[in-house]
């Protein structure tokens, strides 16, 4: 009898034994099955075949269909997902499920299916376009036609109405179709770009593309360390056409891609040949689409954010990650994996080389190159010569604050604004303040269900959780002692908007955060707009600072530094300074002088000191000196286990137990070190207490074996006591 097992999308980390009946074929490892998982139907993934089991034979359920004829995973993205399960402590069902296309998790097969799209006819082709002048609209679209196929689904997303190409239907100008479009093999049309048009390459550009390309068919990390502005996207771009031409693919991750459209206009613009980006507007369809294409070698280049990383290619040449210090590769729910570390993993089993690129890398990357794992590459020099940036601190002691900002620069703003720049502020609050607060007793707002306050948002009239989501209306009287006079205490970024345009009545102001651009396609727009100079001051949140090149401004402010000089979070420190360095990059452009002031209590701290005065390097040496003194990542290695309540008691006492079980294993030795339980950072969230316990050793691989041996234990603990728990390795948050 052949046992199969089988991974299941629950959250226990083992696999299923089944029966395979004998008139079945024998399933591929990877491939999905259908199966009776208790009083349901499931879709499970093969895991390996077997002559054995330890459940006694009468008792196994047979396979009731195989979805798949061959595995859906290639051999090193397997490998990369059981390594992960593994590391992550993650059941193996949820981290491949997690890896797939949803509709696929559905049970939709793994083929393409027709998608219907408009094309011209034969007729359509040949008529002249100007005939259709009398309809603009169909002389529009026929234009666009006669360049291409259009999908059925896209027609309102460029543009046009399904009413529009049924008129030009009628005069047999166009026609649905439903067969898949053929796309000629991108492999045989690759060619060099001319060298006419081709930039010419400074030294450190040349030295850089030279020796990826030297290793380009071998496991390489590389660490492009290069200013901002200093051509890694052009090094990116020469790497991949060395490798396109030889008929391999590429994987680009970005943070954000709504924030950087400009890198994937220039693939576009680069490379004649399909280029597919994955980013949140993508339908289910589409995205299947996208993953089909990249596993039959159709598609030759994938964008995407951090779950790209999972995309099957036909094959695989290399793999980039652009900004990769930025806080987004980490995924904060649920499976909590680090794409950048696992991209790494995946580019050993491919045996390909890795780009990471940035101006400000992380401080586990530097460490890296240390050790000599990673190799570091750097560009030192803008790759068009700017104006110098003249950083300033203001020091706001004792000065008066309009909604944040002081009187100086203020007056800057206006010196800026009058030479017809933008300027560009920043404040990582969003809302209109973070306390609304009764002036006659001193009660505050507060979320009922978090240890949180609630937001004022007085455009919205709310009050909003930040931590939740919930929301409830603004009171106009103070609910314990009915006073009306409830004051907003501090300054977030929708006040700022409204004092700015009192201040400034006739320049036009845009706001950039999540609260403005949540409705899909407005950031694009908002982006536009800034482009076309239509916005003069643009206000943000760190949003603002991700990967924008906005070639007015000339003024940037940084109005609240000192929030990020004294936080508890060691890694406030570091997340300052990219988000600094990203920010100065920002202010002065090819010909206009750019000026970056910073609003602190500190002047003379010694983060701002080292920073300003000598730049990112000097710092990332100084915050690994300290994080070495101090016995922190990346000198030693965390998990988080965490725990969540209805009463503030169970968690504590479950992760108390668990503190017990790590200090009696045997494997326990002096250098583990254990904090907690204590309270999480934000102690309740939903209704929820939170707590969490801290693990910190020097060896990842003894802090690993630890915690495998120990699992078992938790998890019994962990169902005895009906609690919530979860695991966290390599924890970007606290
Ligand atoms: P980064 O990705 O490091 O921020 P980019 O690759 O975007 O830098 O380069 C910044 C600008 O400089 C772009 O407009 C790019 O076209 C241009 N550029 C890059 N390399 C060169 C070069 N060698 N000579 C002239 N311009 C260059
Ligand atoms: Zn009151
Ligand atoms: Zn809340």
């Amino acid at each position: 009898m052949l046992i199969v097992k089988i991974a299941l999308p629950i959250p226990l980390n083992r696999t299923f034994d089944y029966c395979l009946a004998m008139n079945m074929p024998h399933p591929a490892i990877g491939a999905r099955v259908k199966v009776p998982f208790g009083h349901r139907k499931a879709i499970g993934i093969v895991t390996s075949l077997s002559q054995s089991s330890a459940v006694s034979l009468e008792k196994l359920k047979n396979i009731e269909a195989i979805l798949d004829d061959q595995s859906l995973f290639s051999d090193s993205l397997w490998q990369t997902l059981y390594w992960a399960s593994q590391y992550y402590h993650y059941s193996i069902g949820e981290v491949l499920f997690h890896a797939i296309p949803l509709l696929l998790r559905e049970g939709k097969q793994a083929k393409f299916e027709p998608v219907l799209h408009w094309v011209a006819t034969e007729k359509g082709q040949t008529i002249s376009i100007d005939a259709l002048h009398k309809a603009p609209k169909q002389q529009k679209a026929m234009n666009q036609l006669l360049q291409g196929p259009i999908y059925h689904h896209e027609v309102n997303s460029l543009g046009f109405t399904q009413n529009t190409f049924q008129a030009l239907q009628k005069k047999g100008l166009s026609l649905l179709c439903a067969q898949e479009i053929q796309s000629s093999d991108w492999r045989s049309k690759i060619k060099k770009m001319k060298g006419e048009n081709r930039l010419q390459l400074n030294s450190e550009q040349i030295e850089a593309i030279k020796r990826i390309h030297h290793q380009n068919k071998q496991f390489v990390v590389w660490l492009l360390a290069g200013v901002t502005g200093s051509g890694k996207t052009e090094v990116y771009l020469r790497v991949l056409e060395n490798l396109l031409i030889e008929g391999r693919q590429a994987l680009v991750l970005v943070p954000e891609i709504g924030l950087t459209p400009q890198i994937v206009d220039r693939f576009r613009e680069r490379f004649d040949v399909p280029i597919d980006v994955l980013h949140s507007g993508l339908n289910h369809k589409q995205r299947l689409s996208v993953w089909l294409k990249a596993r039959s070698g159709e598609v030759a280049i994938v964008i995407g954010t951090r779950s790209a990383l999972f995309t099957p290619f036909a094959q695989l040449g290399i793999i980039v990650i652009d900004e990769e210090h930025d806080g987004s590769y980490k995924q904060q729910e649920g499976w909590c994996y680090q794409a950048r570390d696992l991209a790494v993993f995946r580019a050993k089993k491919e045996n390909i080389p890795i780009v990471m690129g940035s101006a400000t890398p992380a401080l586990e990357t530097l460490r890296n190159v240390e050790l000599g794992k990673y190799q570091k590459l750097v560009l030192s020099q803008k790759a068009v010569q700017t104006q110098l940036v003249k950083q300033k601190f203001i020091d706001i002691k004792g000065l008066p604050l309009t909604s944040g900002l002081c009187q100086p620069l203020l007056k800057k703003m206006q010196q800026h604004l009058q030479a017809n720049n933008q300027v560009m502020l920043f404040l990582n609050r969003r809302g209109y303040a973070p306390v609304l607060l009764c002036h006659e007793c001193g009660w505050i707002a507060e979320c009922l269900h978090c240890d949180h306050y609630y937001t004022l948002h007085q455009n919205s009239q709310k009050l909003r959780c930040h931590h939740c989501n919930r929301q409830s209306q603004l009171l106009s009287q103070c609910p314990r002692c009915d006073s009306t006079h409830l004051m907003p205490v501090g300054v977030g970024t929708e006040q700022l908007e409204s004092t700015l345009l009192s201040l400034f009545p006739n320049v036009p102001i845009t706001r950039i955060d999540r609260d403005t651009t949540r409705k899909k396609g407005v950031l694009e727009k908002y982006l536009s707009h800034i482009h076309e100079g239509g916005a003069r001051i643009l206000i943000g949140t760190q949003m603002l600072s991700k990967g924008h090149h906005f070639s007015d401004v000339t003024l940037v402010g940084l109005l609240d530094v000192d929030g990020a000089l004294f936080s508890s979070d060691f890694r406030a420190a570091e997340r300052f300074s990219q988000l600094y360095i990203q920010v100065a990059g920002r202010a002065g452009r090819a010909k206009k002088a750019g000026e970056i002031f910073l609003q602190t209590h500190h002047p003379e701290h010694p983060l701002l000191q080292t920073l300003l005065g000598k730049g990112y390097d000097a710092f990332a040496k100084e915050a690994l000196e300290e994080r070495k003194k101090a016995l922190l990542p990346p000198y030693t290695y965390h998990i988080i286990i965490r725990s969540q309540d209805n009463d503030n008691e169970q968690a504590p006492i479950f992760l108390q137990r668990v503190r017990d079980i790590f200090e009696s294993d045997s494997l326990k030795d002096t250098d583990l070190w254990v904090m907690g339980p204590v309270p999480a950072l934000f102690s309740k969230r939903n209704g929820r207490f939170q707590w969490q316990l801290l693990l910190q050793h020097p060896s990842r691989k003894q802090l690993q074996q630890l915690v495998n041996r120990c699992n078992p234990l938790l998890l019994s603990l962990a169902l005895n006591q009906k609690i919530r728990w979860s695991l966290d390795v390599d924890p970007t948050e606290s």
